[in-house]
């Protein structure tokens, strides 16, 4: 066992603080990373704040996890010391179900092992997340940087990228399909990136006025405010798919509106109970609702290399890990442009100060 210094919470509603964690010694399958930079996903608020009722506290957060290898198992094949690796939002799973089987191991029969708030399938200890120096992974759960991305910029693939690419990649987003992605954060402007990327026309559905200008500068081709009614229904029935990424419950009628025939909207961000949906909305011009849940290691690894060729980076502001607490305020007032990313190198500063 390694011993090193993280961020966390003992309880809801606290601020984070620094925590001292035990890291498992190596087993034979095991990857050991020293964290350069780790992204801060909506996520690791929810789960400092309790709000899904399932921390189990403490609680380290952090699932946009990149670095460094600085030890192998004896069993690890395709990991050296000093490669460039990241870990996203899971860190097991049964790896024998049809899920894990067909590359969806998110989706694992015997429930996936969440990167924190989660339980070792071996020993039941609590996951512990990226907030923190060092982490020990399962190799099969670790996956490669490729040398063309900045680590600087690549956490956030890990969870806000994949969550995206996931369904714009199920629904075959290609040249010309007509994209609305709702809500511009963190997982919103990776969607626009990359559904730009792969020649869609992008709309960006925003609340706040002021993000027209970044909306277009990251490559959407129009801009809707979803507080002016007439732009709302004069885009009626004219997207073929729509990512909802709004955090909280909201009423998805009016963007269910919105899309043409055979439409489908992919709600990606509120998992709770929703504003009751109007089933004539769905009835009309065959439309159709579904979910999505984070992605399976082959699919972030594709995104991983997609990204690498297309030059696609999050737009980041790093920060210290001791601006954690502000980042997260800042989060909650809808004030990231449009991820933060912790320096893990700050966490020593903290140490000696
Ligand atoms: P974020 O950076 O805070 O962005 C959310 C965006 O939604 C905001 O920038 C804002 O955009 C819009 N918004 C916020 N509050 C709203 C409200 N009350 N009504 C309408 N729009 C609102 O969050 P994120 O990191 O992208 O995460 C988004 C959600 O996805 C979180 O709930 C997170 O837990 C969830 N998530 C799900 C998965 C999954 O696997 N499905 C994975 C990762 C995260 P505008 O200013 O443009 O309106
Ligand atoms: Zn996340």
């Amino acid at each position: 066992m390694t011993n090193c210094l993280a961020y966390g919470v003992h309880e809801a509603h606290t601020d984070l603080a620094p925590l001292r964690i035990e890291r498992r010694a190596l087993r034979d399958d095991d990857v050991a990373i020293e964290i350069a930079y780790c992204g801060v996903c909506h996520s690791d608020l929810h789960y400092a704040h309790n709000d899904w009722g399932s921390t189990i506290f403490p609680c380290v957060p952090g699932h946009e996890i990149v670095g460094h290898v600085t030890a192998v198992g004896g069993a690890v094949s395709r990991y050296r010391v000093g490669d460039r690796v990241a870990v996203g939002c899971l860190v097991d799973s049964c790896q024998q179900c049809a899920a894990c089987e067909q590359g969806e191991e998110p989706h694992c029969e015997k429930g996936m092992t969440p990167t924190y708030n989660g339980r070792d399938r071996q020993t039941g200890d609590t996951t512990l997340g990226g907030y923190a120096q060092h982490i020990v992974v399962r190799e099969k759960f670790v996956l490669r940087v490729p040398e063309a991305l900045d680590l600087r910029y690549t956490g956030p693939l890990l969870c806000a990228g994949i969550t995206v690419w996931g369904p714009l990649r199920e629904y075959g987003v290609k040249q010309g399909t007509r994209v609305a992605v709702v809500g511009l954060g963190g997982l919103g402007h990776m969607a626009v990136k990359l559904a730009v990327a792969l020649g869609a026309e992008v709309t960006v559905i925003t609340t706040s006025p002021g993000k027209a200008d970044d909306a277009r500068a990251l490559g959407a081709h129009h801009v809707l405010l979803s507080s002016e009614p007439a732009a709302m229904k004069g885009a009626s029935s004219s997207f073929d798919f729509i990512v909802d990424t709004i955090p909280r419950k909201h009423n998805v009628n009016p963007y269910l509106m919105l899309l043409a025939r055979h439409g489908k909207l992919v709600l990606v961000g509120a998992l709770e109970p929703l504003e009751p949906i109007h089933g004539a909305l769905l009835a009309l011009n065959n439309r159709s609702i579904s979910g999505s849940l984070i992605g399976g290691l082959e699919q972030t690894q594709e995104l991983l290399e997609f990204c690498a060729e297309h030059q696609v980076l999050p737009s980041c502001e790093l920060i210290r890990m001791q601006d954690i607490n502000a980042a997260f305020k800042r989060m909650e007032t809808n004030d990231v442009k449009y991820r933060f990313v912790i320096d893990m190198a700050s966490l020593e500063d903290g140490e000696h100060s």
